[in-house]
């Protein structure tokens, strides 16, 4: 863990002008608290030199403006810290969200959906103290000590080797606490993030839980990884304030030698008034920053550790994609082609998909059967590009995927609704789509058949991931999302798989009406959706097989070509 990333640098761009500025200011801050040592000094030994205050009266002002800009700065930069680690929190926290759905639906990193959230959040936030506080004393800390030593030694050679010598102790220390601690911040991070991530899940699990009475167990499991996250903190809280009181004693020592050495010397006559207490002042504020950096190392510590996870993230190769070659494509005109693909998932040895040949004609209505696991949902997720496959070729593959997107539409096996309202949930597929827009898609759907007996209708509120509809009510809120996309090629994941039979059969009207007159790409385990088709397949452990004519079901009904 390095006091300063330089991948912070990299990846926030804003923290650049901020360390610019910090240091500016770093800089300004030791000239302030040299001047206003010298004046004090001056001052003082005018004072008791009896020269009257008459005579100190420019050097009273000059200490009084010096005193005022002082804390000027520190406001400044107090505010300037505030301001840029507002900016880097939620530039990072853009940057990983938009990484993460980058890296694709296949993409966990090992993590669990509830562990980037608590990154995300909790994480991140821990920045504000490292810019806040925690870099602007560790400036100040490069740059005063030297200061302060070159204008002691410019003063008095002997207390500036004084200085010198136990001035270095200080850093050597924290160094070696900062050995000590890095681990222990680290998991006290881990920590957190499992409980984040475990939290979700048994929320989300809750009804599960409660029903196999695995909800008490589950609570067992929250506060052990509670009391490990405790007791991980509480270790690196003692040693915050051992470390602490270690560094404030160290350099009460330090100064103290000086002053002895000081006070005798001058008891002596062997040093001048006011160059006795120059040193004096200045003594304690060579301490001080280096002191200061060391109360808050750890809380800026914290900071890094969830930056240093960030950036893990941030710094995830996305997955190889051909490079956009800019080729056009109009799903209307242009056949798809899929020739020997093969898909491998990270860590299984056999493929999903094996050399799987199959074209798409325009206005073709394909229908892939198959057993669960067989690859079907992966057939789709290549042709929605969220996955690449190992080797053979696509033909859209050089088509920019903002593009190939923009003329597919997607009814997943598990719609996801968020919690908004209906018209929000449907308006997904077009975003800005009117309101008469959105019903009209949801007449075609048949959401209007339930929604219109809602007292708010399209403004009801659905609930966390759609919980306040029934499954039948959420497949359809999907398929409105697709009409209203009206997107040449619909691919369709097991449309009907969890209905009850009268659910399922509106759902088919629906999914023949959004099928006229468009490519449909339709995978199910079961044979009743063959009659929607002009073509059925059949994958069986990512063996792909063409049946020539449809399977034995009833013809489609005419009026559903138009
Ligand atoms: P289907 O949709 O036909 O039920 P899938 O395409 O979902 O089948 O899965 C095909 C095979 O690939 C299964 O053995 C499944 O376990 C595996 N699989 C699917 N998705 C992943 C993934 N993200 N990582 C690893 N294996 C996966
Ligand atoms: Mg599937």
């Amino acid at each position: 863990m390095k006091p300063l990333d330089p991948r912070l640098l990299r990846h926030a761009r804003p923290a650049r002008t901020f360390l610019a500025v910090t240091v500016l200011l770093g800089i300004v801050t030791t000239g302030l608290v040299l001047a206003q040592a010298a004046l004090l000094a001056h001052v003082l030994a005018g004072a008791f030199d009896g020269r009257g205050l008459n005579g100190l009266r420019p050097a009273l002002g000059a200490l009084l403006a010096v005193v005022v800009a002082r804390a000027a700065v520190h406001g400044l930069s107090e505010a300037a810290a505030l301001r840029y680690a507002g900016v880097v929190r939620s530039l990072l926290r853009r940057r990983l969200v938009e990484h993460a759905l980058r890296l694709g639906p296949q993409w966990s990193g090992g993590r669990r959906s509830g562990e980037l959230a608590t990154l995300a959040t909790r994480g991140l936030d821990a920045l504000d103290v490292y810019f806040a506080r925690y870099l602007p004393q560790l400036v100040l800390a490069c740059v005063t000590p030297v200061a302060v030593l070159a204008v002691v030694a410019g003063a008095d050679v002997l207390s500036a080797v004084v200085i010198g010598v136990t001035l270095p102790l200080i850093p050597v220390f924290m160094i070696l606490v900062g050995l000590h601690t890095r681990a222990r911040t680290e998991r006290q991070w881990r920590l957190l993030e499992r409980l984040g991530g475990h939290f979700l899940d048994v929320v989300e699990g809750l009804p599960t839980l409660k029903l196999f009475n695995r909800a008490k167990a589950q609570a067992a499991v929250i506060r052990e990884v509670t009391g490990a996250h405790r007791r991980a903190t509480m270790r690196v809280l003692r040693v915050a304030f051992l470390s602490a009181l270690v560094l404030e004693l160290l350099s009460t020592l330090a100064v103290a030698l000086v002053a002895v050495e000081v006070g005798l010397r001058l008891l002596g006559g062997g040093l001048p008034y006011e160059t006795a207490l120059l040193v004096l002042i200045l003594a304690p504020e060579a301490y001080l920053p280096l002191r200061t950096v060391g109360a808050q190392f750890h809380a800026g510590m914290e900071g890094v550790a969830a930056a240093e996870r960030a950036f893990e993230v941030l710094e995830t190769p996305l997955p190889a994609r051909p490079a956009a070659s800019g080729a056009a494509v109009d799903l209307r005109r242009d056949t798809i082609a899929l020739d020997g693909v093969t898909v491998r998932y990270p860590g299984r040895d056999v493929p999903a998909l094996s050399d799987v040949r199959l074209t798409i004609e325009p206005g073709e209505r394909i229908v892939v059967l198959g057993p669960s696991g067989a690859g079907k949902s992966t057939l789709l997720g290549l042709l929605l590009r969220f996955t690449e496959p190992s080797s053979g070729s696509l033909s859209f593959a050089g088509v920019p995927l903002e593009e190939w997107r923009e003329q597919v539409s997607w009814v997943p096996q598990h719609p996801h609704l968020f919690d908004g309202t209906i018209a929000d949930n449907i308006r997904l597929g077009r975003s800005g789509a009117s309101l008469a827009d959105i019903r009209r898609a949801a007449r075609q759907a048949g959401v209007a058949e339930f929604v219109d007996a809602l007292p708010e209708g399209y403004d009801t509120h659905v609930g966390e991931r759609g919980a306040r509809l029934s499954a039948g009510q959420r497949q359809r809120v999907a398929l409105a999302r697709a009409f209203l996309r009206d997107a040449p090629l619909v691919l369709l994941d097991e449309p009907t798989a969890h209905l009850d039979p009268l659910t399922a059969h509106g759902v088919q009207d629906a999914v023949e009406r959004l099928a006229a007159g468009r490519t449909v790409v339709l995978v199910s385990h079961d044979p009743a959706w063959t009659r929607l088709a002009d073509r059925v397949v059949r994958i069986d452990s990512g063996h792909l097989t063409e049946l020539r004519s449809p399977q034995p079901a009833p013809p489609r009904p005419l009026e559903l070509t138009s």
